[in-house]
């Protein structure tokens, strides 16, 4: 048989690249994309449970490898779509609510077994919590019950990842990741939920206009010195976005934090008065040269927003952009 001439394959390749040309463009429109949702739970009184414990019912809370919406060192979903609990292989894994399955997937052949559980949680709201990289228990089917009690799967093997559970509450199409950390609030262990997400607990003070948020990161570095590898880890800064009354948008950087809590006052950074409508939004820049959390040196991505809402956001948003992502105040 003949063998193609080169230009036979050069064709091919032109070709090829001709229909690739379109995928990878949807691929880029894609970075602007939803996929997080910021709504908090309206009732806490309904306290989620550890999703690991001991056969007694003794509730471990294991240390936080990589929070939701936080910027990371992966080719795959950038800011993580979830929350990485640190769990050896085997363990056993149980819900965090009593719910029913609605959704999952019993091949673990490349460590993607999951089961998502709809629960309800008072004041005419149900939740939808996955639980990723595991190996689902015998005998379970959509529309099971389940119960806080009675484990639903193990950690799986490595196959593609480091063994953990992979934890986060999704929407009903498995589509958006909310934030987390609310489900948590009385938990010491997880910073009173705040080890869930890059950014918790928004507080403004519409008298005196103060704000404060918390925001940090949480990782596995290499540097064994640190919380034997583990830790909470400092930004290198926030960034502060604004608008006065629908004008362009303006920054201010705040370094300055206690305890990973950074306080400012909106009338102050933005010279505003009273009655002024804030537009705002906030970045977190990860410290990609930090000597304790050695994970990031070198990252090309070291950004997460609060309010989460895409898929891959660029360091900087325009006009629309923001507009679709802005919460809004009045100064008093
Ligand atoms: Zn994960």
């Amino acid at each position: 048989m003949k063998r193609p001439s080169c230009l036979h394959i050069n064709i091919t390749i032109i070709l090829l690249v001709a229909l690739a040309l379109p995928l990878l463009m949807v691929m880029g429109a894609s970075d602007y994309d939803r996929v997080f949702k910021q709504e908090p739970l309206k009732d806490n009184s309904f306290i989620a449970l550890s999703p690991y414990k001991s056969i007694e019912g003794f509730e471990y809370w294991p240390l936080i490898t990589s929070k939701n919406n936080q910027a990371r060192y992966v080719s795959g979903t950038n800011p993580h779509r979830g929350t990485d609990l640190s769990i050896q292989v085997g363990e056993l894994i149980y819900p965090i609510y009593d719910g029913e399955i609605v959704f999952l997937n019993q091949d673990i052949s490349s460590q993607t077994g999951q089961i998502i559980v709809k629960s309800y949680v008072g004041n005419d709201q149900y939740v939808y919590i996955e639980y990723l990289h595991i190996a689902p228990l015998e005998g379970l089917n959509l529309g099971s019950k389940v119960y806080t009690s009675i484990p639903i799967a193990r950690i799986d093997t490595n196959k593609r990842y480091d063994c953990h559970l992979h934890i986060g509450r999704v929407d009903e199409a498995n589509k958006l990741h909310f934030q987390f950390y609310d489900l948590f609030g009385s938990v010491p262990a997880w910073n009173m939920g705040s080890d869930m997400d890059v950014f918790s607990n928004p507080q403004f003070n519409n008298q005196t206009n103060d704000f404060s948020i918390t925001a940090y990161v949480s990782s596995d570095t290499d540097n064994t010195d640190y919380y034997g590898g583990y830790g909470r880890f400092p930004l290198e800064y926030i960034e502060v976005y604004y608008s006065i009354n629908y004008g362009s948008w303006q920054k201010t950087i705040i370094s300055n934090h206690t305890n990973f809590t950074y306080t400012f006052n909106f009338k102050e950074i933005t010279k505003g008065k009273s009655g002024d409508k804030i537009r705002y939004y906030i970045t977190a820049i990860r410290d990609n040269d930090s000597d304790a959390d050695t994970t990031f040196k070198g990252a090309p991505y070291r950004i997460s927003y609060y309010p989460a809402y895409f898929a891959h956001p660029a360091y900087s948003l325009t006009y629309e952009q923001a507009g679709l992502i802005a919460l809004e105040l009045t100064l008093n």
